[in-house]
């Protein structure tokens, strides 16, 4: 193995990471488990009771909506974690989507499944979260 192109991200480093996002990527998957079996109870739960007032009958709903928000959100960092190791495979890892800069390993490091540079994101986080304010 020779060294590779990444001259911020070394060997040794992107192996740590790789490391850090299998183990994430397993600990994402155990939890969307744990999260659709307690889905699949509170189905069963639901299913086997006549009748419900509609405080009970809202208070589920609303139990389930958390429930799928957080299965659709864990479903989200499943994608990214593999998004990412399949980028350490392909050797893209550690370069900005949008710009094709390189990363800051700090920021890797803190969060392995970055695919902006600090510019990109913060222009990304400005745009979904004050979409009038645009004027770049
Ligand atoms: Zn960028």
């Amino acid at each position: 193995m020779s060294t590779t192109k990444l001259c911020c991200t070394n060997e040794s480093q992107l192996k740590h990471l790789k490391r850090e996002l299998q183990i994430l990527l397993q600990q994402l998957q155990a939890d969307l488990d744990a999260e659709r079996s307690d889905q699949k109870q509170e189905m069963s739960q639901l299913s086997s009771t006549e009748v419900l007032d509609r405080a009970e009958a809202s208070a589920v709903v609303g139990l389930q909506l958390t429930s799928l928000s957080r299965v659709k959100q864990l479903e989200e960092e499943i994608h990214e974690c593999q998004n990412a190791l399949e980028r350490i495979e392909a050797g893209r890892y550690g370069y900005c989507e949008q710009c094709g800069e390189e990363i800051e390993l700090n920021r890797l490091m803190a969060n392995p499944t970055s695919v902006l540079c600090v510019g990109c994101q913060s222009k990304d986080e400005l745009k979904r979260n004050g979409r009038q304010s645009i004027t770049l």
